[in-house]
C-alpha cells in the first residue's frame, strides 16, 4: 500500500525506536524530563525565539500561541483557509474567546489584512490582536510564503502593536524548498507552532516557541486544559531524531510530488513543497481507481483529491503510483482525457 493521503501516515522507523527506548526520562509537569527540556530548547533556538513548550499536537501548540498574543473579545485575522480557522474544530473561540476574519485572496493577502485590520475604538467594535499565518499553507496545496512578504507583514504589524502568529507545522518543509533558514523565519514572529508528527515523521509531538514570559503563561495553560505530561522524554526524544535525521530528507519528499503532479497533468513548477492538489476530477471514482492498484489519496473538496508524499513514500513506491494516477485521471476525468 502506498499511502498519499497526508504525512501524518509515517510509522517511526527503527532507528527513530532506537531513541525512544534510550531516552532518559523524568516527570515534565515537574519540569524534570531532561529529553523534553533538550527539545525544548533545542527548537527555541532553532525558531529564533526565547523559549518553546513541547505539546502532543499543533492544535494546542496554536491554542497557546494565540492564547499569549490575544484576549479574549479581540479577533485574530487569518486566511480563509486558514488551519486555525477550519480544522481546529473552533477551539479559539471556545478555550481563547477570540474572533477571527479572514481574507480570501490567497495565504498572505497583505492588501486585504490592511483593509481588514480593525483599531480599538473603544467597546463598540472587536479590535484586530493578532495576524495569523501559515507555512507553508496547507489547504492551498503546501504553498511557501516568500519571506519578502513575511517581512513587509512584520513591519505592517510593528506600526500598528499588531502581534503576529505563524501556524507552522510544516515549517521545516518551507525551510527545505527556500534553504531560508527557519530562525528567518521564526524571528519574524511573535509566537510560532510547529509540529514534529508531519513531515519530520515522529509519531506525536509539536510545540510553540515564544517570548519567555509568554511561554512561562503557556505552561500554565497547557495544564490547565488538560495538557500536562509526564515521562514524555521517549516522546522527545522521537521528535530530536527526526530533527537531526529527516530535516534535509525533505528536499526528497518535494521531488517526489513533482513527478506525482507531473502524472496528473499538474505543471510540477506549480508543486512549492510536498502536496499536490488535483483539481476537477470525479473524487469517488480517482480514490477507488486508486485504491484498487494500493494507493490511497484523500479527498479534500468534493472534486478535489490530495497527494501528500513522506518518508514512508520511496522513490520506487513513487515511480509505481505514476501510471496508477494516470489512469485514475483518465477515468475520473473523461472529457479531459486525450486532450
Ligand atoms: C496538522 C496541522 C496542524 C496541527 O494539527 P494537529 O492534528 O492538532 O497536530 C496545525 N496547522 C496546520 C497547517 C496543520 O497542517
Amino acid at each position: 500500500m502506498i499511502d498519499l493521503r497526508s504525512d501524518t501516515v509515517t510509522r517511526p522507523t527503527p532507528a527513530m525506536r532506537e531513541a525512544m527506548a534510550r531516552a532518559e526520562v523524568g516527570d515534565d509537569v515537574y519540569g524534570e524530563d531532561p529529553t523534553v527540556r533538550l527539545l525544548e530548547e533545542r527548537v527555541a533556538e532553532l525558531l529564533g525565539q526565547e523559549a518553546a513548550l513541547f505539546t502532543a499536537t499543533g492544535s494546542l501548540a496554536n491554542v497557546l500561541a494565540l492564547q499569549g498574543l490575544v484576549t479574549a473579545g479581540q479577533e485574530v485575522l487569518c486566511a480563509a483557509d486558514a488551519h486555525i480557522a477550519r480544522a481546529e474544530l473552533g477551539v479559539h473561540a471556545a478555550v481563547n474567546g477570540l474572533t477571527t476574519r479572514t481574507w480570501t485572496d490567497g495565504p498572505l493577502a497583505l492588501d486585504q489584512i490592511r483593509e481588514l485590520f480593525a483599531p480599538d475604538l473603544g467597546p463598540f467594535f472587536v479590535p484586530t490582536a493578532a495576524v495569523s499565518v501559515e507555512n507553508t499553507h496547507n489547504f492551498s496545496g503546501g504553498a511557501v510564503l516568500a519571506l519578502e512578504d513575511l517581512k513587509a507583514l512584520r513591519a505592517w504589524a510593528d506600526e500598528h502593536g499588531t502581534r503576529l502568529h505563524l501556524d507552522g507545522a510544516r515549517l521545516w518543509n518551507a525551510v527545505a524548498a527556500t534553504g531560508v533558514d527557519a530562525a528567518t523565519y521564526g524571528g519574524l514572529f511573535d509566537a510560532v507552532a510547529v509540529c514534529l508528527s508531519k513531515g519530520l515523521g515522529a509519531p506525536i509531538g509539536s510545540l510553540v516557541a515564544g517570548s519567555a514570559d509568554h511561554i512561562a503563561e503557556a505552561r500554565v495553560w497547557r495544564k490547565r486544559l488538560g495538557g500536562g505530561m509526564r515521562q514524555v522524554g521517549v516522546l522527545a526524544a522521537a521528535g530530536l531524531h527526526a530533527l537531526d535525521h529527516h530535516r534535509e530528507r525533505l528536499a526528497d519528499d518535494h521531488e517526489h510530488a513533482r513527478l506525482l503532479a507531473e502524472s496528473c497533468e499538474i505543471d510540477p513548477d506549480s508543486v512549492a513543497t510536498n502536496m499536490v492538489v488535483v483539481p476537477d476530477v470525479d473524487v469517488e471514482t480517482f480514490v477507488a481507481v486508486c485504491a484498487a492498484e494500493g494507493v490511497r489519496v484523500g479527498a479534500v473538496g468534493p472534486r478535489t483529491v490530495r497527494l501528500v508524499t513522506h518518508l514512508d513514500v520511496t522513490r520506487d513506491q513513487v515511480e509505481l503510483a505514476r501510471p496508477v494516477l494516470v489512469r485514475a485521471l483518465a477515468s475520473s476525468r473523461p472529457t479531459a482525457a486525450g486532450s
